[in-house]
């Protein structure tokens, strides 16, 4: 005949498997990767691409700056030839020059603000980098951390498979029987413990015959509240 210490220290064993099981599950959810990174990620994209499509505009406009550059030398050159003397295309000349250097002007202020927009998309893709770098970093560091803490767990896992084998087999029929009965209708919980006259599943002052009657080992109490069977703290 089995004792109530007996159904306690199973229902013992059978909780502590129940949180490593939560535990193993909780990190199988941790395996992939967080929205956090994702989130980081994309950033970082978008700001290098920020980043190329500035710098390859500054460098298309600091091509055109050179051509104007030197379209404006070949044409003051060839004012300056004397070649031609006629005024009305002398007056042409002039006002392609004029024409030139101002369309030369507003690339360079384009230049500038190209120069300005490389600038600060490097700074924030590199700060966008950093920030995903180190999200990666930590998320590495866990899983690290999570596959030791398995190895450990499943190790434990098998030690209290043994144990409950072991306490399983102590159990009359009967008071196997009244545990699985218990535990499905009682979350999981089929017995609690009754400590100054309280029991501690439910919360309820016990009656002073219940109380009396769960200091004794062999004599099975129920809860008349909660309904579970009663052992002594
Ligand atoms: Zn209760």
């Amino acid at each position: 005949m089995s004792n109530v210490s007996d159904l306690w220290a199973v229902q013992q064993t059978d909780l502590a498997v129940e949180a490593i099981r939560r535990r193993l599950k909780e990190i199988e959810g941790q395996r992939g990767e967080t929205a956090e990174i994702k989130t980081a990620r994309e950033a970082y994209t978008a700001a290098n691409a920020e980043l190329v499509h500035w710098r390859t505009t500054r460098r298309d406009l600091e091509i055109q700056a050179r051509e104007l550059s030197g379209k404006i030398d070949a044409a003051e050159k060839d004012l300056m030839s004397g070649r031609v003397r006629n005024p009305k295309e002398l007056e042409g000349m002039h006002a392609n020059v004029g024409s030139l250097k101002r369309r030369l002007s507003a690339v360079e202020d384009q230049v500038l603000e190209a120069m300005l927009q490389t600038e600060q998309w490097q700074a924030d893709t590199d700060s966008r980098k950093a920030d995903l770098e180190g999200l990666e970093a930590d998320w590495q560091e866990m899983q690290t951390a999570n596959a030791a803490e398995v190895n450990a767990k499943l190790v434990e896992l098998k030690r209290l498979a043994a144990n409950m084998n072991r306490q399983w087999a102590i159990l009359s029929p009967d008071d196997q029987q009244l545990y699985r009965d218990l535990r499905a209708r009682k979350a999981g919980r089929a017995l609690a413990e009754e400590r100054n006259g309280t029991c501690q599943a439910c919360g309820i002052s016990l009656p002073t015959g219940i109380v009396q009657a769960v200091h004794n080992d062999e004599v099975r109490s129920f809860c008349p509240s909660c309904g579970r069977l009663l052992h002594e703290a």
